[in-house]
């Protein structure tokens, strides 16, 4: 029997109409509402002219379309992930359990994805390809994805992978937002914030719902505050001290060189490419320091080095990333957001605690 594409959307569409759970993931969408649905949704059966069909809810919202409110389509039973992050997670387990790369038709059958829509899934969920996943596993950079308990977008971050990219796909679509708008805050967003005195000044935090979205240190805590609000202008702040307790004292932690008692939530807002950068950082262990070339060369762009640097300046999370820990080929500090006195400060402490 062929499989051609129309043959499948005929298959496809005949689960949709007998409202039949498919054994091969997908979602249907309708034009002339812009909504997708899961084939089992109880909702009216559009005209079938008016269908298309996605492998994954990611792709329907790519090409444009809402998730239905009836049968709620992102919403997953199990560990609470959508199907291209369980697909993707999968994926990577049966890498693991491998050691390497598997071939194309392994990774179908283990997440029941076509090809395309494997591809598709790895890039919105973890930012890089099912190969250069298997490719990273080969070579032990890839073991600290997919810890037990952890939410898909952080354990993909802690690998490297690009979670701000998921974290647009799945999350940011849900509150209506762009990705350039929730780089910036949206209009409402609620943020709290709190702030610390440390060994190297006042640090501020600032928390979004998920997580730290900002860390900044400085001698004037008003400057601090007028800083972040420009950088989320539609955003409204609120002072939530008690609430943000165990953030400020991880932070104070953590500028004294000590590690944070408990680990800090993180909302991470930036490119793919600023979160792998940001997200190598955080493996760098406290005491010791890298060159932006190691860096680059640790998230497998070994050219982009001036890129790196980049990120490193644009870093939003003071300590909890730390870009501290990088410095210049020949051992000098180079360039610090907070001050290169804080820098040095930061890294004095940390090679203290570590050489006790
Ligand atoms: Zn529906």
């Amino acid at each position: 029997m062929s499989n051609t594409a129309a043959d499948i959307e005929e298959a496809r569409w005949r689960l949709v109409l007998a409202r039949q759970e498919p054994e091969q993931a997908f979602v249907y969408a309708v034009r002339t509402t812009g909504i997708y649905c899961r084939p089992t949704c109880p909702s009216r059966r559009p005209l079938p002219a008016n269908v298309s069909f996605f492998d994954t809810t990611v792709a329907a919202r790519t090409a444009g379309y809402r998730p239905c409110l009836r049968c709620e389509p992102d919403r997953q039973g199990e560990a609470g992930h959508t199907s291209a992050e369980a697909a993707v997670i999968a994926a990577c387990r049966a890498m693991r359990a491998h050691g390497g790369p598997l071939p194309a038709a392994q990774l179908r059958s283990i997440t029941g994805l076509s090809q395309r829509g494997l591809s598709r899934a790895f890039a919105a969920v973890a930012g890089t390809s099912a190969r250069a996943f298997g490719d990273a596993v080969r070579t032990g950079t890839a073991r600290v994805l997919l810890r037990t308990g952890s939410p898909v977008t952080e354990a993909v971050f802690a690998a490297g992978f690009g979670s701000v990219r998921a974290f647009y796909d799945t999350a940011a679509p849900t509150l209506g937002m762009t990705p350039s708008s929730y780089a910036r805050g949206a209009v409402g967003e609620h943020l709290s914030w709190t702030s610390v005195n440390t060994v190297v000044g006042t640090v501020l935090a600032v928390a979004s719902a998920r997580g730290l979205c900002a860390v900044r240190i400085g001698p004037h805590l008003p400057r601090l505050l007028d800083e972040v609000q420009t950088e989320f202008p539609a955003a409204t702040f609120t002072p939530e001290h008690e609430a943000l307790t165990d953030v400020a004292s991880g932070l104070a932690a953590l500028a004294a060189g000590h590690p944070a008692a408990a680990a800090l939530p993180l909302d991470v807002r930036g490119s793919a490419f600023q979160a792998r950068v940001w997200s190598a950082l955080r493996r760098i262990p406290a005491g010791e320091t890298r060159s932006y070339g190691e860096v680059a060369a640790e998230i497998g762009a070994p050219t982009a080095v001036r890129a790196v640097a980049s990120a490193c300046a644009r870093n939003r999370l003071a300590l909890v990333v730390p870009c501290h820990r990088v410095v210049r080929s020949d051992g000098t500090l180079g360039g610090f957001r907070w001050g290169l006195s804080v820098k040095q400060s930061l890294l004095d402490h940390e090679k203290r605690e570590h050489n006790r």
